[in-house]
């Protein structure tokens, strides 16, 4: 299937709608998901468009693994978590509900388990602090 650019995050890269932004540069921007599995889920969202890992290309997922990396780091220590899940799914089949590539970002804490896939809408006012947190220790 073709990508098609009305996905929710494309109208995020294009400014069109707002986004709990914890990072951005050339090649990829990164925010708070809306519906955490976990307290601190972030997305990592390259800005090339594909609809997942399947048709993307290869020079953009070299540079998206370090910045997956970064932001798992960060991710750890601004939620003092005790570790990380990283999920990245591709077709309806597959898990995929918005169809423009992204990484998820989890925090784990010890005997917690995630809560149910973009199920539940966060609060906004804890959706930003959670960003501020990221964003600081991204600094
Ligand atoms: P996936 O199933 O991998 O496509 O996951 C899409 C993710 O995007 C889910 O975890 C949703 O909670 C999340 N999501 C959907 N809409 C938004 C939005 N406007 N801002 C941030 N995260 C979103």
């Amino acid at each position: 299937m073709a990508y098609d650019d009305s996905n929710i995050f494309a109208k995020i890269l294009r400014g069109e709608i707002p986004c709990h932004k914890v990072y951005e540069d050339d090649d990829a921007i990164a925010f708070m998901d809306v519906m955490p599995q976990s307290s601190g889920h972030a997305l990592v969202v390259p800005k090339t468009p594909s609809r997942n890992l399947l048709d993307a290309d290869p020079a953009v997922l070299a540079r998206i693994i370090p910045l997956v990396q970064k932001i798992a780091v960060a991710s750890k220590s601004a939620f003092n978590a005790d570790g990380i899940s990283i999920a990245q799914f591709n077709e309806t089949a597959g898990g995929q509900t918005v169809f423009h590539l992204h990484f998820h970002i989890m925090p784990r804490y010890e005997g917690q388990p995630l809560q149910i896939h973009a199920r539940k809408m966060e609060d906004a006012a804890v959706l930003a602090a959670n960003a501020e947190k990221l964003k600081a220790a991204l600094a």
